[in-house]
């Protein structure tokens, strides 16, 4: 890196950065804000313009994370290391990706010293993968990675997996190289033959293998230019991604247990199964009676779920996991940009304010042409999922849902 510096070439900032300061121009009374204010409402909009709805998705994931811990990682072009930039934006990425995919499960596995190690199992439960995540802050970087060797541990338990499973691998990479015992091609043959999805965040350049592992296997490849745009890159993996053509539709079996609370003579005195294999130390503040889940297949009892029973193997949800998995398959149409008129728009339908100045453009529902402000366009298709104009309509809201054919109410989840 310093060498690099000293031979004087070209700086990073000179050219790395996209030139914003060039597009701000004032306006007539001389002032950039509303330039300004342009520029910001165009980003926050680009991510939502590619969003497409009506096709199959994976959303029953079962997703590895494969994290380089090579000596590459502590260098220092993310702030404060690339090791500890990762270690802080995985820890709110888990966060996300269980809170839009409630029902699927994750992995972690790092590699080092040419060598894979899984840190977490596959399994459902954030908090485990984060207190592990936290943990990886004290790890060192050392070594070489391998890469083969991190797919090949993953390969071997999403080939266990049945087949209605969507089975993707995150990989991010931030060395250059990657030293392999055999030929890197047959695994990444195998990974596709299996179906799995492998997308690559590269954080220092685009290396050919990774290119190559993404292509084959019909994942996503980019390489970070700073910590925002790493975070970006990171995050448009917490959606579910199209399903793969060999991904099998099958229904499978659920089970929804009730709470109970604990009332004294009807519920026995049970161990939770969640917390059998906790140190006892640990498991204090647990409370071995009365109130818990109860799988109504074997009557284990759960303290929390999703969770698949241990005993008999049933997946256990409850009904509003399913409900926050379903925006994902009837998303809300994409609104069209406006010129802003004070005559013809005079507020927001939704929050009521009153347009002003600054608001540059509004945003029309097709549905229902109702006419929404940027902070309601961006609150509605990020968080809501739902049109305000759509649901208080009566037309419209016998629409909602039902998709543009009619036919997507066949829809399996998957
Ligand atoms: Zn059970
Ligand atoms: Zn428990
Ligand atoms: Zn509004
Ligand atoms: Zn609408």
């Amino acid at each position: 890196m310093a060498e690099e510096e000293e031979t004087g070439k070209e700086y990073r900032w000179e050219t790395g950065y996209e030139k914003t300061w060039e597009a701000i121009k004032e306006d007539e009374e001389g002032l950039l804000e509303g330039s300004v204010a342009d520029i910001i409402q165009r980003a926050k909009r680009r991510r939502q313009a590619d969003r497409r709805g009506n096709i199959r998705l994976g959303m029953m994931r079962h997703l590895y994370l494969i994290v380089d811990f090579s000596e590459a990682m502590s260098n220092q072009d993310l702030k404060p290391t690339r090791h500890l930039c990762s270690v802080k934006l995985l820890e709110s990425f888990i966060d996300e990706f269980f809170d839009q995919n409630p029902i699927s499960q994750l992995g972690i596995i790092i590699t080092r010293n040419k060598r894979a190690e899984k840190i977490t199992e596959l399994a459902g439960n954030p908090r485990k993968h984060i207190k592990a995540v936290r943990q990886l802050a004290e790890a060192t970087c050392s070594g070489e990675p391998s890469l083969q060797n991190a797919l090949e541990l993953s390969l071997r338990s999403l080939r266990l997996l049945p087949s209605h499973a969507s089975r993707e691998v995150l990989v991010i990479f931030g060395s250059l190289t990657t030293c392999d015992p055999g030929d890197i091609t047959v695994t990444i043959e195998s990974l596709k033959k299996q179906g799995v999805r492998c997308s690559v965040v590269g954080l220092a350049a685009e290396v050919h293998v990774c290119r190559r592992l993404s292509r084959e296997t019909g994942g996503e490849f980019g390489v970070v230019l700073d910590d925002c745009h790493y975070r970006d890159q990171l995050f448009m993996h917490v959606e579910p991604p199209p399903a793969a053509s060999c991904l099998e539709s099958s229904l499978i079996k659920m089970g929804f247990p009730h709470h109970s609370a604990a009332e004294g003579k009807e519920t026995p005195l049970t161990i939770c199964m969640c917390h059998l294999d906790v140190p006892a130390a640990e498991a204090k503040g647990v409370s071995h009676s009365g109130a818990g889940y109860f799988c109504p297949q074997c009557c284990s009892r759960y303290c929390e779920l999703p969770v698949e029973c241990r005993a008999c193997g049933l997946t256990l949800v409850s009904a509003p996991h399913l409900a926050r998995s379903y925006h994902h398959l009837f998303p809300v149409e994409n609104f069209v940009e406006l010129e802003q008129n004070l005559d013809l728009h005079k507020q927001c339908y939704a929050c009521q304010r009153s347009y002003g100045d600054h608001d540059k453009h509004v945003y029309e529902c097709g549905r229902c042409s109702q006419v929404f402000c940027l902070d309601c366009d961006l609150f509605i298709h990020d968080t809501l999922h739902t049109c305000p104009g759509c649901a208080t309509n009566q037309q419209t809201f016998h629409l909602m849902g039902s998709g543009d054919n009619g036919s997507s109410l066949s829809v399996n989840l998957i």
